[in-house]
This record gives C-alpha cells, structure tokens and sequence, in this order.
C-alpha cells in the first residue's frame, strides 16, 4: 500500500504537481538528510555545502580539472561539438550515493537539493541558455525506474533560474546499453543517432541557446549525441551541464 501511494506521487511528481506532491510525500516519508541521516531535509546546508564542488581552474571549453583555457588533453584527444561543459561537481563521496539514490534507489525527491548545485554552477560558470532541457530516458527504462532523473534535475535547476524547461525538444528513439566500462570511442558508438528531434519542438530551437542537463558525464558522448539533432535543428548554442564529473 505505502509503494502504491510512494508510485502515485512520484507520478504526480513528474506531472507537475509539485507542491501537493512535496506536501503529501513529506507527511508520509518524513524527510532525512541523505547523508548525514538528521532529520529535517533530503541534503541538509552542511552536507550540500561538503560537496566536492568543482572550482576553477579547469578547462574553458570543456570543464575538465586536467585542462587550463589554453591547453587540455581531453579537447585534444576527443574535441566537444558542445560549445561548452561545465560540471558542478568532482564524482566523489558524498555526492556518488546521493546520484545513486537518486537513480537506483527510488529516492526521486532527491533532484530537487541536487539541483541547487546545477543552478549554482550554471550561475558562477557564466552560462547564457534560453532553455533548459534534460537527456532523455528511452521509455522503457523510464517506465521501469518510474521517472527520468536528468528531468527532475533539470525541472529544480530551471524553476531556480527562472529559465524555461523544454522536455520535448529531443526524444530518446533507441534504447541504448549502459555506457559503464566501455571506452571514449565505444561510448560515442554507443549513443550515436539514439537521439532525435522531435518535429513539434523544432521551433522552439531554432536559434536559441540550450541547457542539456544529465546526472553524470564521463566523456560528454551522452551530451555530444543529444547535442547533434539540436544543432540540426538549428540552435545557436547547446552547452552541457552535469551535476558530477569523475577526475
Ligand atoms: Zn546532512
Ligand atoms: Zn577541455
């Protein structure tokens, strides 16, 4: 009974419905700091503020710490069709389990404190995007894990800009194996052509500057995929943001 009700709200989460939602799932599931257990919040300020933020210097294009403006291996080696990656955070303790509750342990709430860490990236790395739009999940993983993670993440991050959030603009057309273990080149066979466009969304892209937001990004290969349709549909700028990034 209490999964049942977890699954409606979290639909209703997904819905938009956000307050009520909040309302109903605090009463039910009082909320605890995913790290440090106390009572009170999903991440308390002390643990958001523990986070391994990733400062300057990285590189300018891509976000990587290994690189500087004027020099990066990774631009080097695998150059980014994204007019820019930033990520918020190094892919380090306590923020990998707080991203693996978020996706494989039911705790959907979660993207609404993460995504207090995407807004401040977005807002100290300068960004300029007119649209926020998550990487899509393929529907069938999305039916199977009940909601898309890099939505919620982007819903929290747009509502905090005050920018809009488009979910619609590219669409996930095949389901594709988990990029894990598997090389720079294999990655970006992996993704390659799994997005598309949608024909409806077209306009909207034409032009404008686009937030892609996703969870975790290893090589930008996800990034680079999804960022292909929309330069075919005409958008002036797609830039990357991630919450994490492995150093
Ligand atoms: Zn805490
Ligand atoms: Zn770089």
């Amino acid at each position: 009974m209490i999964k049942y009700m977890q699954k409606t709200v979290q639909a209703a989460l997904q819905q938009k419905s956000r307050t009520f939602a909040e309302y109903m799932l605090d009463l039910l599931f009082p909320p605890q700091c995913a790290v440090c257990k106390r009572n009170g919040q999903l991440l308390c300020p002390s643990c958001l503020a523990a986070m391994p933020h990733l400062l300057p210097p990285y590189c300018s294009h891509c976000g990587s710490p290994q690189g500087t403006a004027s020099s990066c291996p990774f631009c080097h080696f695998h150059p980014l069709r994204l007019n820019g990656l930033r990520a918020a955070c190094t892919y380090e303790e306590p923020l990998r389990s707080c991203i693996h509750a978020l996706k494989y342990m039911n705790q959907p709430r979660l993207a609404e404190p993460l995504g207090q860490l995407l807004a401040h990236s977005y807002t100290t790395s300068q960004l300029a995007g007119e649209i926020i739009h998550p990487v899509p999940l393929h529907p069938a993983r999305q039916r199977e894990r009940g909601y898309n993670q890099s939505y919620l993440l982007a819903r929290a991050c747009a509502r905090l800009l005050a920018l809009p959030l488009v979910d619609t603009g590219i669409v996930r057309a095949r389901s594709t194996p988990a990029q894990v273990g598997l090389n720079t080149y294999q990655r970006q066979q992996n993704v390659s052509g799994a997005f598309v466009c949608t024909a409806s969304a077209r306009t909207s892209i034409a032009g404008r500057s686009i937030i892609l937001i996703d969870d975790v990004c290893t090589t930008g290969a996800t990034l680079e995929a999804c960022a292909a349709p929309l330069f075919a549909a005409g958008a002036r700028a797609v830039w990357g943001l991630v919450l994490a990034r492995p150093i």
